[in-house]
């Protein structure tokens, strides 16, 4: 018997865009002259060709029903061209060559009970992580956090009043596949983990979990006579890292798992370098359904941020000017030992000027 061929591996990964894109993007392609904001929500980009290809923008929660989908996709068909798109923080866009469809469909998204909106300096939608839907090791459900946040900021994403765009990001663990923007509200494990010695040695592979730990709080160790780990606790850092590859190794809690919130991340380097966020509230409850502390604090910041900061400075930027005792003091923070980085690699981050700032 002949000798079967070995079939070609399957590629997956990224398709070609180019198949999905509306046809003046395609046919622009590179050559777009400039573009401009008519009104929140709404972008007009035009072509060296002369072509014109209008988006309207509208908020949407990221992890969608399919009935919502049915109806976004219904509305792309009837009002714009039936090409839609979605950015990375799950706004989705309508595209239509013809400037005079945009009011019927923002019209119809509006009807539709979805929010035009989320362009230039908005607070455009919360990004952010997986939350109880799709990952095992959640702490909080950042889907819910970015649900009830949002529902207060509407007429800050709806509008254009900042002054420059803020990002905001949520994440579900401390380990944090998603949580880094102008401002971001994080899980903050603040207990070690529980061990359940009778499941360990079923569970995990023990050396894995061991490397697994960032400050090396992990030993392997013999309990009840059953192979199993004890955590140093004086070095464990509370991180949650180990909890992902052994799940007897318990670190979500009702009560000790709270919320954190960081500010002045920055990846691009349009302006200054991109920059790390810096932790600036603690111990926030994490208080579902609708997690109203986590909430007022964000809303603090961004009052003073826009009260405060001049135009186009992002959030990171406004704090590095006024400094951090007056930001601490602009949204009534406690500013506590917590906050102060005593890694010895942050030394390289640490004030140690006398420079006088405004
Ligand atoms: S932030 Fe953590 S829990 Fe949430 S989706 Fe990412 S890895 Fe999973
Ligand atoms: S929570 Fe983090 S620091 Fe603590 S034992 Fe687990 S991996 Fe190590």
């Amino acid at each position: 018997m002949a000798k079967q061929e070995m079939r070609e591996p399957i590629e997956t990964g990224c398709p070609d865009p180019f198949q999905y894109m509306h046809p003046v993007s395609r046919k622009n392609f590179g050559l777009w002259k400039y573009h401009e904001h008519p009104r929140p929500g709404v972008l007009r980009h035009v072509a060296y060709s002369g072509d014109e290809l209008w988006t309207v923008r509208a908020g949407t929660q990221r992890i969608l029903d399919v009935y919502t989908l049915r109806t976004l996709c219904e509305i792309g068909e009837t009002f714009a061209d039936g090409y839609v798109h979605f950015t990375i923080r799950s706004n989705i866009e309508f595209l239509v060559a013809d400037g005079n469809r945009v009011d019927p469909l923002i019209k119809a998204l509006e009807g539709a009970g979805f929010i035009v909106g989320g362009t230039k300096n908005s607070v455009t939608m919360i990004s952010h992580t997986q939350g109880w839907l799709h990952c095992d090791i959640p702490g909080t459900d950042a889907s819910g956090v970015v649900k009830s946040m949002m529902d207060e900021l509407i007429d800050e994403f709806r509008s254009t009043n900042m002054p420059n765009r803020v990002h905001i990001t949520t994440s579900c663990c401390q380990i944090n596949c998603g949580g880094q923007g102008d401002i971001a509200i994080n899980v903050q494990h603040t207990k070690p983990p529980k061990i359940n010695h009778d499941l360990v040695a079923n569970v995990c592979e023990r050396p894995t979990v061991v490397a697994r730990c960032p400050v090396a709080a992990i030993r392997p160790a013999m309990v009840n006579g059953k192979p199993s780990l004890e955590v140093d606790e004086k070095k464990c850092v509370c991180c949650g890292a180990c909890y992902p590859p052994c799940p007897p190794m318990q670190i979500n809690d009702a009560e000790f798992t709270k919320l954190a919130i960081w500010v002045g991340g920055n990846h691009s380097n349009a302006r200054s370098k991109p920059s790390f966020q810096k932790l600036v509230a603690a111990g926030i409850p994490n208080n579902p359904p609708r997690w109203p502390e986590a909430t007022a604090i964000v809303k603090r910041i961004l009052k003073a941020y826009k009260e405060n900061a001049r135009d186009w400075e992002r959030v990171g930027e406004w704090i590095e000017r006024i400094g951090w005792p007056r930001f601490f003091e602009l949204v009534d923070l406690p500013f506590t030992k917590y906050h102060i980085d005593n890694w010895r690699g942050a030394r390289k981050s640490l004030n140690a000027s006398a420079h006088i700032r405004f």
